[in-house]
């Protein structure tokens, strides 16, 4: 079998999906040959001399190398200003190649023309693959990876940005290898399928569709049936390739989420189920892998890592830094077992904070109070974790007044906060609470996921827009937050400044 990662997606790691499909396959043995088409396309990309030639441009061309060197090297992310000046040249490598439809950078891929939420224009990418922007890169590397006898090739599409470019290789598969069959999965795939309005719009083109972990469905096609767990086959992976400073190892330890309550969450709308792995498992998985693949950083996957992992974490976690999304717990207002968090080598933790309005927090079921997110901040900063907070503005339970005193907290406990990601409300289709507003499409398209609905208090997105633009992120305190985000990889880098820009530290 033949497992293609599509771009594109912020090249920064390899993908944790095929490679544990990978592993699974290959564990019982099933021959799999794994390829990261994302991170050799924006790569093939980068080394090709761009028509246009204006002056940053030509500079950015003739840095390229110089800059592949730097963003692997730890010296970069001392200094913040040359780290920026570094991504933006190698992204402008990507952005110069769009022409008049396409925007392709570093992190993301979009058409005017085609769009990944209607499954006409995925068979048009299908049917003229030229379309696309990597199609010249397709061309070369597939004759030679369709030469392997398997059968089947499985994409992984977990992005809208890698959508299209999907549709274009598979369209091209069609073209040279018509007998080959075609699997698609992947997190986008899988909240396609979980969708009220799936209907499989790609019968004809694609064979098989998966929904969630593909494991088990892909040994099944080989009338196998999973019984080994085993780690990801990381090494299958070009580990040195990735745009960071040092081999990233993606974990997970879990799928769904052991809360799963939050009213406004797609995991909790698509109805994901909650699974861990044994904590034992877990911690000689991440011993085999560190052997194997010798990381700077450890990257956790899961929506929200449990407590009691975190526990096992900061008693029996190897020094390697890692960081990962956490919920709020009690756990966090102990400082002790926060010193031992960052003993163990955590660097950053990811919170979804969401709103600075209690009531807010309440009625969108979030099971997290103020108090204590104030008191798990004062903490993780005490011990030296810095934080990447995640605000969510827009919601129904949220009008003008409780985002403004959003906007107060923030500023108050500014001090506390390393890093800060501003979104905007999308109600997922299947959301239980749909049932109680108005509500309209939002993108048209078939496979969109969200809907539009009217605010039961007008705080609508264009309003919400614009507080977020003129009036929260210019405020002094925010827009310093807001400025140190690494462009373009955000969160993915953001662990790497964590160590020296001098923000954290006993106080
Ligand atoms: S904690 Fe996160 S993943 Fe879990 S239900 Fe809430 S928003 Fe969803």
């Amino acid at each position: 079998m033949l497992l293609i990662y599509p771009p594109i997606a912020k090249p920064s790691e390899p993908p944790a999906g095929i490679t544990q499909l990978a592993a699974s396959l290959l564990a019982h043995n099933h021959p799999c040959n794994v390829v990261d088409f994302n991170i050799e396309a924006q790569l093939d990309l980068i080394a090709l001399e761009p028509e246009y030639n204006d002056n940053w441009t030509r500079r950015a061309y003739r840095n390229r190398r110089a800059n592949l060197r730097e963003i692997r090297s730890q010296s970069l992310y001392t200094s913040f200003a040359r780290y920026q000046k570094c991504v933006l040249e190698l992204n402008r490598l990507m952005e110069i190649r769009g022409g008049r439809t396409i925007t392709a950078s570093l992190a993301n891929y979009q058409d005017t023309s085609l769009s990944p939420l209607k499954s006409d224009d995925l068979m048009t990418m299908a049917r003229f693959p030229q379309r696309c922007l990597f199609a010249s890169f397709f061309r070369k590397r597939l004759p030679h990876l369709l030469a392997d006898p398997s059968d089947f090739i499985g994409i992984s599409i977990n992005y809208l940005s890698q959508a299209l470019s999907s549709f274009a290789l598979i369209g091209l598969i069609r073209q040279l290898a018509p007998e080959k069959k075609i699997i698609v999965g992947g997190g986008l795939v899988t909240s396609w399928m979980r969708s009220p309005h799936w209907r499989n719009p790609f019968s004809g083109l694609i064979d098989y569709c998966i929904d969630g972990c593909g494991v088990a469905p892909l040994l099944k096609l080989f009338e196998d049936t999973e019984t080994r767990q085993v780690p990801p086959r990381l090494d299958l992976m070009p580990l040195d390739s990735y745009l960071a400073p040092g081999r990233i190892l993606p974990y997970n330890t879990s799928s769904g989420c052991f809360w799963n309550k939050c009213s406004f969450c797609p995991e909790r709308a698509e109805k994901t189920p909650y699974s861990r792995k044994n904590p034992a498992r877990v911690m000689q998985e991440i011993g085999m892998l560190r052997r194997d693949t010798a990381p700077v950083l450890i990257h956790l996957l899961d929506n929200a890592v449990s407590p009691s992992l975190l526990e096992d974490f900061s008693e029996e976690m190897p020094t390697t830094p890692w960081y990962g999304f956490v919920r709020v717990t009690g756990h966090l207002q102990n400082l002790d077992y926060c010193r031992q968090l960052k003993k163990s080598g955590c660097l950053m933790l990811k919170l979804g904070i969401e709103s600075g309005d209690q009531g807010v927090l309440d009625r969108l079921e979030k099971g997290i109070d103020l108090a204590l997110v104030v008191k798990a901040l004062e903490n993780l900063h005490r011990a030296g974790i810095a934080t990447y907070v995640y605000l969510l503005f827009g919601t129904p339970a949220e009008g003008r007044k409780e985002a403004e005193r959003t906007l107060e907290f923030t500023i108050k406990h500014h001090r506390l906060i390393t890093f800060l990601n501003l979104a905007i409300f999308n109600m997922p289709l299947n959301s239980p609470e749909r049932q109680d507003l108005q509500t309209s499409d939002f993108y048209s398209g078939d496979l969109s996921l969200y809907t539009d609905f009217s605010h039961p208090r007008g705080w609508n997105r264009r309003q919400v827009r614009s507080f977020l633009d003129r009036e929260f992120k210019k405020k002094p305190e925010i827009a310093t937050i807001l400025n140190r985000d690494p462009p373009l990889f955000t969160s993915n880098h953001a662990p790497f400044f964590c160590k020296d820009i001098g923000l954290f530290g006993e106080s």
